[in-house]
């Protein structure tokens, strides 16, 4: 199932896309935190809690598949080529760090550059999103825990992730609308292998980041359980898996996002994200 939040004429609500450009809207009796377990157990279920009338997706603005409430736990420097670009080695463990889920959007809504950054970077990442709550869950048995997959963007502000505020990556993570995520959530069952998919972004329409999630060092299972021996992961958590080489960083010179220009993150079977940068406010 390829699971949307969105709005339309001022209300939100989640859906089913059934065609390429029709979705079925799901009763609003149905909990989020719901949706995405369904999404883990019965995916087929979710379709039986559909309003009879499907709506056009021209009519609707996309809204991220998050809930208020999602812990968005990223990973940094998760493949080789990328840490290299960035000046360092593959990490002997996990490098995990955080955002807001306050700074996510969606397909189509804007990227706002901040007054205060001139380094405004793009980081294309498969997202994993949890569909269970789970402490301690074991690798073998981790993907069960998984609700579906996204496109993601953890567009970062490289002069406040890095020496301005005491080393200390959250501010130059989370500024507001530095997390595209979408266009929509693909349930678990319709990606039999998330170590075999293309990851790619295009800045207006010339491709920066193209690799195989299959390069990730540290595979989307063990990642799950990881984590859970730290917090108690919930229905609705993120995983930003963490990019691979291509950031305007790592370019020489370096290149970073001006207002007017378009990203586009495309993933094997997740569909595309689009965002526009739009100047500072
Ligand atoms: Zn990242």
């Amino acid at each position: 199932m390829k699971i949307v939040q969105f709005s339309q004429l001022g209300k939100v609500g989640w859906g089913v896309l059934t065609e390429p450009t029709r979705l079925t809207p799901l009763s609003p009796a149905l909990a989020p935190e719901e949706i995405f377990r369904l999404a883990a157990a019965q995916p087929e279920q979710l379709l039986s809690d559909g309003l009879p009338n499907s709506i056009d997706v021209g009519s609707i603005q996309w809204l991220p598949p998050a809930l208020p409430s999602s812990k968005v736990i990223c990973i940094g420097k998760n493949y080789a080529d990328h840490a290299k670009e960035m000046g360092g080695d593959a990490p002997e463990l996990p490098v995990v760090f955080s955002k807001f889920a306050s700074c996510l959007i969606g397909h189509r809504q804007p990227i706002v550059l901040p007054a205060i950054s001139t380094q405004v970077d793009w980081e294309a990442e498969l997202v994993v999103a949890i569909g269970r709550r789970g402490r301690n869950i074991p690798v073998s048995s981790a993907l069960e825990w998984v609700a579906g997959y996204c496109c993601g963007n953890d567009v970062s502000a490289r002069d406040w992730q890095k020496g301005r505020p005491g080393g200390q990556w959250l501010l130059g993570k989370t500024f507001d609308t530095f997390g595209p995520l979408g266009p929509f959530l693909v349930s678990r069952d319709e990606v039999p292998d998330p170590h075999q998919l293309q990851i790619e972004l295009r800045l207006n329409g010339e491709v920066m980041q193209r690799a195989s999630t299959g390069l990730l060092i540290y595979r989307i299972d063990y990642l799950i359980a990881h984590l859970s021996q730290f917090i108690t992961l919930e229905p609705g958590d993120l995983i930003f898996t963490g990019t691979p080489a291509g950031v305007g960083a790592g370019r020489t010179p370096p290149r970073f996002l001006q207002a007017g220009e378009e990203i586009e993150i495309e993933i094997s079977g997740l569909g595309k994200l689009k965002n526009r940068v739009v100047a500072a406010e």
